[in-house]
């Protein structure tokens, strides 16, 4: 379940922190627009996000809905568009 309820602070003045949970750690954090990457692909199957765990340095990737690319490009994160 995502927490949608956070989706309009967004718009709110400062830094945008997006809320994270690494998957091999479980730690939970914050990161900033800086700290993740999204990925759009031509299908949902390649779009997703990726971000380094603060705590434990894993890579982790996460597939990216509608309202998440929408977050995170909104959010001023680096997006890269994947020509197949
Ligand atoms: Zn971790």
């Amino acid at each position: 379940m995502l927490m949608t309820s956070a989706a309009g602070s967004v718009r709110a003045a400062g830094p945008v922190l997006f809320k994270a949970a690494c998957p091999a750690c479980r730690a939970r954090f914050e990161l900033s627009a800086g700290s993740l990457r999204l990925v759009i692909g031509a299908s949902a199957r390649t779009t997703f996000y990726s971000f380094t765990c603060p705590e434990c340095a894993s890579a982790v990737r996460k597939p990216a809905g509608e309202r998440i690319v929408e977050l995170l490009t909104g959010g001023g994160v680096r997006t890269l568009r994947l020509h197949t």
